[in-house]
């Protein structure tokens, strides 16, 4: 590791969200104040269930989005002195879903040239070449230069995806659920790939999944989102060893039902995934959390350092009149 690549600095966005013809605007906080710094060559693992603003907060850090309020810095400039294309150099994306994601009408070859032609790459001449070396290094056929998407099966066009992602030589990889449209059977292959590239390029990743086991897999650090916040921060062991926040417990409890891509099951917690538009006062899990105590719904918790990152959670905070359960 050297150093921080990518980071976020009490990022907020807000949708105003329309309550109808006559009540105007309500504001739906996707992001609620994430500070999150992201190293060089680490896998950033983001969690949470469906809603809960790790998509957003992504497209934030590659400038799809504009905050409504904070900061993001890449290599430690804002993102606002950046032209477009220069952010596109140094993090893409690669997608859940490859079939939408590839231009049915275009061949193999000219999907992951692509981003050479709209950098306005000097070298034209060099364009195949690379496209070839590119897609050997992901472990697609040269025969299928001249195929097209529907042409190849889900786990290929995913490494058609991931060669258009990696033709430019980026430096940081979000990858939004990279598997979880593909058969099972391939998913391991892709994964592993990722992890090869990885090594081998000196990439970073950013693994947003509500796949715990994959997430487990891949990532060196985990941040744990709820409602628009990272409720808890750890390296990969400790959060999986010994998960601090309550929610992080639920989530990790929710890896033995039958289907875990559901998120937590709302029995288990007693309460539903709360409405975006109306978040509960104090600690947002409080209507969930098993050991919710009075002044968890008046007080918002503050983000607690622990020996491994840190955790939003009264139980942790002395000031709160608790003894700090762990560190
Ligand atoms: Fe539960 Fe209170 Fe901690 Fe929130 S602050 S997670 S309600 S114990």
């Amino acid at each position: 590791m050297s150093g921080v690549i990518v980071e976020t600095r009490d990022v907020h966005l807000t949708f105003g969200i329309s309550a109808g013809i006559f009540r105007g605007k309500r504001p739906l906080r996707a992001v609620n104040g994430v500070s999150l710094a992201i190293e060089q060559g680490e896998v950033l693992g983001l969690v949470g269930e469906s809603g809960c603003g790790k998509t957003t907060l992504a497209r934030m850090m590659l400038g799809l989005l504009q905050p409504t309020s904070g900061t993001i810095l890449i290599k430690g400039r804002p993102i606002q002195e950046f032209e477009r294309l220069e952010v596109a150099r140094l993090l893409q994306p690669i997608f859940q879903d490859p079939y939408s994601s590839l231009n049915p009408r275009k061949s193999v070859g000219t999907i992951i040239s692509l981003p050479l032609r709209v950098q306005s790459d000097p070298r034209p001449e060099t364009w195949r070449q690379r496209v070839e070396e590119i897609m050997a290094l992901v472990g697609l056929p040269g025969r299928h230069y001249n195929s097209y998407p529907n042409q190849l099966s889900g786990g290929q066009r995913q490494r058609v995806a991931i060669a258009r992602a990696l033709i430019n030589r980026p430096q940081v990889v979000i990858c939004d659920e990279p598997t979880s449209a593909l058969d099972v059977s391939v998913q391991s292959q892709i994964l592993n790939l990722l992890q090869d590239l990885r090594r081998e390029l000196g990439l970073t990743y950013v693994l947003i999944s509500h796949n715990l086991a994959v997430v487990e897999h891949m990532a060196t650090r985990v941040a744990v989102m709820y409602l628009g916040r990272i409720v808890e921060a750890a390296d990969t062991d400790s959060l999986f060893n010994s998960p601090r926040h309550p929610y992080t417990q639920a989530l990790l409890q929710s890896v033995l039902t039958p289907d875990p891509s559901l998120g937590v099951p709302d029995a288990q917690l007693g309460a539903a995934y709360p409405n975006p538009l109306e978040p509960p006062s104090g600690c947002t899990f409080h209507p969930r959390c098993p050991h919710a105590m009075p002044h968890c719904s008046e007080v918002a918790p503050r983000a607690v350092p622990t020996a491994v990152g840190h955790a939003e959670c009264h139980l942790y905070d002395e000031d709160q009149g608790r003894p700090r359960l762990a560190s």
